[in-house]
């Protein structure tokens, strides 16, 4: 199989990239194609900016979903794009590997999801997202190291759950294009690391990374699967009113 690991960290010789590299050894000694894009040593530019539209005229007004549309349809956009896309549709797996940066993604990875997913190809797909879209029938994952202790991102811990803080990159930029999304694999209180502790965590990637393709997938609702009202895209209120609240809401354990 194929897999794209999405890399951004700054430093070749952090714990994040060490980790990463672990994982991509494990893959290749598997068998399987593995192709990095390591956002930092790329220079990829993170920022949406009227470069990215050539088509534009000087005095044009940049309306980024419409001036990506165009884009897509007259085949002007830009050459760092398309080869991250090229990646993206060679692969059967994308693994994300980033440390956690102010409760999310580093910039510099927030601004490839903004500029790789462009219309057509992250969203505005004939209506299809939340399981369907351009990007069904790949896996995606995340793989993060933080500062902080297991604890304080526990159900009760002060800086909310592990699984709600993720649940705008696991649901909403990696299920909203199609992505089976896998649970995330996520180090902890990363300053307290060692050798005996990065032994430990490296075993532990090889497992998942031998479970890549079999793993069952966050069980998330898809639009389209009749648990939400059509239009309003809100859950059925039958459905809601035995569903957990926030974020929760939109797993379905009984597709475990
Ligand atoms: P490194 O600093 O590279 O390494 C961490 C430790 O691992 C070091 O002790 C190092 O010696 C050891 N190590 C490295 N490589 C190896 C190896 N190969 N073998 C054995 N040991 C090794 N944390 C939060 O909890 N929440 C936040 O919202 C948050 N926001 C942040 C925002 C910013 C801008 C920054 C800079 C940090 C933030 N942090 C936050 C902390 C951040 O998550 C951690 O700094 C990060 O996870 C550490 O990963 P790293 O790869 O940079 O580790």
């Amino acid at each position: 199989m194929n897999v794209l690991i999405v890399s951004a960290h700054p430093d070749p010789a952090s714990l994040t990239v060490a980790l990463r590299d672990v994982a991509a050894d494990q893959l290749r000694a598997a068998g399987h194609a593995v192709q990095v894009s390591d956002l930092y040593a790329m220079n990829w530019k993170a920022a949406v900016d009227r470069a990215d539209f050539l088509h534009l005229t000087a005095d044009e007004q940049m309306r980024p979903p419409v001036a990506s549309m165009q884009a897509a349809a007259a085949g002007t956009l830009t050459r760092d794009v398309l080869d991250e896309q090229e990646k993206v549709l060679w692969a059967d797996a994308v693994i994300f590997s980033f440390p956690l940066w102010w409760f999310s993604v580093p910039a510099i990875l927030k601004g490839w999801i903004d500029r790789v997913w462009s219309s057509g190809f992250g969203y505005q797909n004939g209506g299809e997202r939340y399981g369907a879209g351009r990007l069904a029938g790949k896996r995606a994952m995340v793989m993060v190291t933080i500062g902080g202790r297991e604890s304080h991102y526990s159900d009760r811990g002060i800086n909310g759950p592990i699984d709600d803080l993720l649940f705008p990159i696991n649901h909403g930029m990696l299920y909203y294009p199609g992505f089976d999304v896998l649970p995330p694999y996520v180090v902890y209180r990363t300053d307290r690391m060692d050798e005996a502790r990065f032994q430990e965590t490296s075993r532990e990637i090889r497992e998942r990374m031998a479970s890549l393709f079999t793993i069952a997938p966050i069980p998330f609702r898809p639009q389209a699967g009749g648990d939400y009202v059509d239009k309003l895209v809100e859950l059925k209120e039958e459905i809601a009113a035995t569903a957990p609240r926030g974020f929760a809401a939109h797993l379905d354990h009984r597709r475990t």
